[in-house]
């Protein structure tokens, strides 16, 4: 019986690989019901789970769907971020390393609690399907290089499921929970090599340093004993990534970054990832030489070109990279200023998601369905001086109301010093089964504190 399944979990004790691929399978078929499952996710949450367990959950969530099935060997790479504000990089990374003759099949989610969903902003693009099934997905990477694709009942259903029920449940912050998610759906890709973006920072699910490189070493541990080659960046998330946070704006924003115009934070994290990837799929010997390749397709238009083909694969409208008016428009904006002189010490990124959430731009409930103009686009960043009345952000949205309610929670994720505050290094460490590597700290000449992929 599941409640004493619940039970042993709550009490501390650990439960079969069995035990747990029938309560994982039973409740992908709908006979679990919620309230038992998410009684059984707050008992891990407190509990944990021991490396066999992890396995066995991650491998019972692989198990309760279908894989892509390539008829060749690959290299096939993806990138998984664990979730941010701003983080717009899924946008512009595949159609990078897909233009540079690497094969990327990439999963991705909704949004998740305050952080944003790739899904929900591929889908602000007219016409765009993200429901492929399987063989279409193996079908469009092979013939172009890359598919973009969310969770269908037919894989890694049991994911779907729980990822949804976990963030109305409080319990998205636990480091199995997070690595059995990410990895089950990463797996099912049929991928030999996958690059993680672990945010750390105030807006991401696990602030801390420790808890992301716990995380990044139990997500590399899973890919690494299932014949899939692991890295993990971690980056910083006590920031919003860019300027833009919303779905059509981060749209245009990752395709102003395809046109080699994207701000500078959200270009060296994409860059850095794509890198590892190029590196992973053997396009490149090292990391600098990766880099280059990434950047050739950027000026090259190969990217913007790459991602004008996949939308068209996928039956949305190829001409919104040359004309992102094509995008929906939001009916109403206004613009919140600074209502002091100072530095911006703090733009903190999960007031930015919740306001997002509040404006309609993220779910509340499962079945909400979203406005997908609502967002915000910010004048300034961390660390920048301002005058009284200068422009910090601009707000859209379909209604004024929604656009009253962006306003409240700008001003309260802003705030206005003296000095300017602390960042975290954009970029901080480089996780891989070899071991774990500090990047070089904040350069004095690099407001954002950014090590290249080549320094290192
Ligand atoms: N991303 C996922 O796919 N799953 C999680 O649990 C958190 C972030």
């Amino acid at each position: 019986m599941i409640k004493y399944l619940i039970e042993r979990k709550r009490d501390g004790q650990s439960l079969s690989t069995a035990e747990w691929r029938d309560v994982v399978f039973r409740y992908a078929a709908g006979e679990v019901p919620d309230y038992q499952m998410s009684a059984l996710c707050m008992a891990v949450f407190f509990q944990g789970l021991t490396p066999e367990e992890l396995e066995g959950v991650t491998d019972a969530m692989l198990g309760s769907g279908g894989r892509l099935e390539f008829s060749t060997p690959g290299p096939r790479i993806d990138k998984h971020s664990t979730g941010g504000v701003g983080d717009k990089v899924s946008l512009v990374l595949a159609p990078i390393v897909a233009s540079c003759g690497v094969n990327v099949p990439m999963m991705s989610g909704r949004g998740l609690g305050h952080t944003g969903g790739t899904l929900d902003k591929l889908e602000s693009i007219p016409g765009f399907r993200t429901d492929l099934t399987l063989e279409e997905a193996v079908r469009q990477t092979d013939r172009i290089g890359c598919a973009l694709l969310g969770q269908t009942a037919e894989i890694a259903p049991a994911d779907r499921k729980l990822y949804a029920l976990r963030d109305v449940t409080a319990t998205v912050a636990s480091i199995p929970l997070i690595a059995a998610s990410i990895m089950s759906k990463k797996l099912a890709e049929g991928i030999s090599g996958l690059v993680l973006d672990v945010k750390r920072g105030s807006g991401a699910f696990l602030p801390e340093e420790e808890d992301g490189l716990a995380l990044a070493r139990t997500m590399i541990r899973l890919g690494e004993t299932r014949g899939c080659t692991t890295v993990a960046l971690l980056t910083a998330m006590d920031r919003p990534l860019g300027r833009a946070c919303g779905n059509v704006i981060e749209v245009i924003e990752a395709i102003n970054a395809l046109r080699g115009e994207g701000p500078d934070d959200l270009m060296e994290v994409t860059l850095s990832l794509s890198a590892e990837m190029l590196l992973l799929g053997g396009a490149s010997t090292t990391l600098s030489e990766a880099r280059s390749t990434a950047e050739r397709a950027l000026e090259s238009g190969r990217a913007l070109a790459k991602f004008a083909e996949i939308i068209e694969a996928q039956g949305g409208d190829p001409r919104v990279v040359e004309d992102t008016s094509l995008l929906p428009r939001a009916h109403q904006q206004a613009v919140f200023s600074a209502p002091r002189d100072g530095f911006v010490r703090k733009i903190e990124p999960r007031t930015i998601g919740r306001t997002i959430v509040s404006m309609g731009g993220g779910r509340q409930s499962l079945d909400e369905v979203l406005d997908l103009t609502a967002g915000m686009e910010f004048t300034v960043k961390s660390g920048d001086r301002v005058s009284r009345g200068d422009p910090v952000a601009t707000l859209f949205g379909t209604e004024i109301d929604t656009i009253n309610r962006g306003l409240v929670g700008v001003g309260a994720a802003v705030e206005i010093g003296f000095e300017p505050a602390e960042q975290l290094p954009l970029i901080s460490h480089r996780v891989s089964a070899g071991g774990t590597e500090t990047l070089r700290a904040v350069r004095a000449d690099d407001p954002h504190g950014t090590p290249r992929a080549g320094d290192r």
